[in-house]
Order: C-alpha cells, then structure tokens, then sequence
C-alpha cells in the first residue's frame, strides 16, 4: 500500500519559504538591477548610476538621487508585500508605477548581502542600513550622503548555491542581457540619465552605459545607439484600435540590423518594457518581406488604457495580457503593412533593389 505513516504534512519554515519565493522573483543579475532601476524611477529619479564589481558577480549598486525613504519605513523597507505604491487588488487598474508587489528588497535580502543608504529632503544627514537575510534591519548608523538612496547587492545568490554556480558560469550572457536591459531603460525614460560602470581587477573601470537625460526619444536613441543609427530609424505614430496607439522607431526597409533578433528590439506598454513575442514575430515578418537579408530595429511604445491590460502575470512583469489581444494584432498587422508599403516613398530613400 502507498500509505505511510511518517507522511505528515507540516508547514515549511517561514525563512526556507522566503528563500524559494526570493528566488523566482530575482530570477538573474538583470532581474535584480531591474527591480532597483524601476524603484529609482518610481521615487522620481532624474539621475541613475549603476556600478558592477566584476560584472556585478562581487556586488552591484544602483543610486539615485530620487526622494529617498524616510526613516519610519525603514524597519518595513525589506519585508515581503510591504510596499507604498499598492494598499488593496483594486489599485492595480490604475497604477502608475513599476513596481507594486513588494517583493523586489524583500527578496534581494534573501539572496544576498543588501545595504542601503538613503537621505530624504526632510533629513540633514542620512542613513546606512545592512539586512539580514530575513529583511530585518541588522545595523542603523549615519552617513553623509546627498538626498536619494543607494542600494548595494553583495554577493547575489550566495544562498542558493546551484544558482551561484550558474551565475558565474554564465556570466558574459548575464551581463549581455543587463546591457540590453539598461538599453531599454534608458531609451524610454526621459529626463533621466543612466551611467553604468564595471570594475573589474583592481581597477579598472569601464563605462558600460551613459546618457545624457534627454526628454525626447529621439536624443535617447543618438545617446545609446549612436548618431549613425539613428539616421536608419524612421519614426511613426500609427492608431491601432480605438483604445490603443503605438509610436516609436522602426528601421527603414534598407537598413535593417544584420543581427539577428533580440538586441535591439524593445517594446514598451505604457512606457514599461515588456516582452512581446507576438509583436516582434510580426514586425520581422511583414520587414522581411521587402528585406530578407536584415531584421529592424524596433522601438515600439503602445499606449493603452491601464484598465486594458494586466501586469501581474509574471513576479517579473514582463509578460502582459492585453484585453482583446488577438483584434490588437491584427491592426497592428494592417498599420505596419501600410508602414513599410511601396506608396510610402519616404521610407524606400534607402532601398536596397
Ligand atoms: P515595490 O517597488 O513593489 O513597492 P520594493 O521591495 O521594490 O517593492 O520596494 C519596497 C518599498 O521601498 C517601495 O514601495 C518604496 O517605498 C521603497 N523604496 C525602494 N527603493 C526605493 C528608492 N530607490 N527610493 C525611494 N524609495 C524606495
Ligand atoms: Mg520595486
């Protein structure tokens, strides 16, 4: 018989729970940095400066000089589902900022070493913080700083061992996407600088990323990709359906990216980088119908009613579920055919015949 007596279901321990949600939250190095990228850009944020030690492996840090935590929140600050940006499920039909579930810290102190600094404006002099692995504040002494926070990661996944293992071994293809990420991040968020640096050996510091916080798109897409790219790009703002437009920067028929796929397409809804598989399949698609040698750069923002769509489908938000998705695909269909068709002249300038 199948039954025994020493099957008893009991509860797991509450830090063995953590550990393992932590670790589907903070799936690799660019989920991390996106947790804290997006956190900066909700406290407002007009300058980010992410530093890696040996390609974020050491330790990774990302500052900012956004509205900083006030030292009532800080005990609260890394426990799970605490967050100031969500209080019941209705709110999530209008939120406006990136993050919501308050698990981003929370997990982060699960996975490794978390120190924050912060100051807000209200405070002359500001705070250092180290966690523990639970979340809870281990230390609290002062330190100078400007008003802002700066949160350093030490050691990412020295709890989950196989994971640590794999994150060095994988390391190159880390930070290859990290890139990327930052690149969407950085195209999309006007107003806002990035600078991004790795330090690798004793000291030898690259800079990785930087702009110059421009408020157009335009200038974004100059200051990642460089002037040259630019000229490939032509721009559009088409209606899709009633509730739903899409603008951004779509290559020219005969400047494609040789690349294939991925690395320089972005898709956004409402400013929020998202994966959309469907969307890119399409646009590579109907691209290579006139130009089957290359692939488009795409750079592609729907807005959409926030009632239109949920976020929370994955803890990493990167996958959306539109309402009426399959109407949207179709239009979009029709408008990037109409986008890339002969009678456009304007996009053929450069047409390779
Ligand atoms: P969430 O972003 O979903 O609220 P997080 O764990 O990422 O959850 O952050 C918890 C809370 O800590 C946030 O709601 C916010 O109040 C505060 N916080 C985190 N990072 C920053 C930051 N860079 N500047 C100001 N406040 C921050
Ligand atoms: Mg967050």
């Amino acid at each position: 018989g199948g039954e025994s007596d020493t099957t008893i279901i009991k509860p797991i321990k509450k830090s063995a729970i953590h550990r393992i949600c932590s670790g589907q939250v903070i799936l690799d190095l660019s989920s991390a940095i996106k947790e804290l990228v997006e956190n900066s850009l909700d406290a407002g944020a007009t300058c980010i400066d992410i530093s890696l030690k040996e390609h974020g492996v050491d330790s990774f840090k990302v500052a900012d000089n956004g509205c900083g935590i006030s030292p009532s929140n800080f005990q609260a600050l890394a426990l799970k589902h605490h967050t100031s940006k969500l209080a019941d499920f209705c709110d999530l039909q209008s939120l406006t900022t990136f993050g919501f579930r308050g698990e981003a810290l929370s997990s982060l102190s699960a996975l490794g070493n978390l120190i924050i600094e912060t100051r807000t404006k209200c405070e002359h002099v500001g705070t250092h913080l180290v966690f523990d692995h639970i979340g809870k504040v281990n230390s609290e002494t002062r330190a100078a700083r400007q008003v802002g926070t700066s949160v350093v990661v030490e050691k990412l996944f020295s709890t989950l061992p196989v994971r640590s293992k794999e994150f060095k071994r994988n390391i190159r293809r880390e930070y290859g996407k990290l890139v990327s990420l930052l690149n969407a991040y950085a195209l999309i968020a006007k107003g806002v600088r990035f600078v991004c640096t790795n330090t690798t050996g004793k000291n030898s510091k690259s800079v990785v990323l930087k702009t110059q916080g421009s408020s157009s798109l335009k200038d974004n897409i100059i200051n990642v990709f460089g002037p040259s790219t630019f000229l490939c790009l032509e721009s559009f703002n088409l209606s899709v359906t009633d509730n739903c437009r899409v603008e951004g920067f779509l290559s020219k028929l005969g400047n494609g990216n040789g690349r294939n796929l991925g690395d320089r397409q972005f898709f956004y809804i409402n400013g929020r980088p998202v994966d959309m598989p469907k969307v890119s399949k399409l646009v590579n698609e109907i691209y290579r119908c006139s130009n089957s040698k290359q692939y488009p750069i795409a750079i592609m923002n729907f807005l959409v009613s926030t009632k239109a769509c949920d976020v929370n489908v994955t803890p990493d938000k990167r996958k959306v579920f539109f309402s009426d998705e399959g109407s949207l695909v179709l239009s979009l269909r029709e408008a990037i055919e109409k986008f890339y068709s002969p009678n456009q002249c304007s996009y053929l300038v450069n047409r390779v015949e």
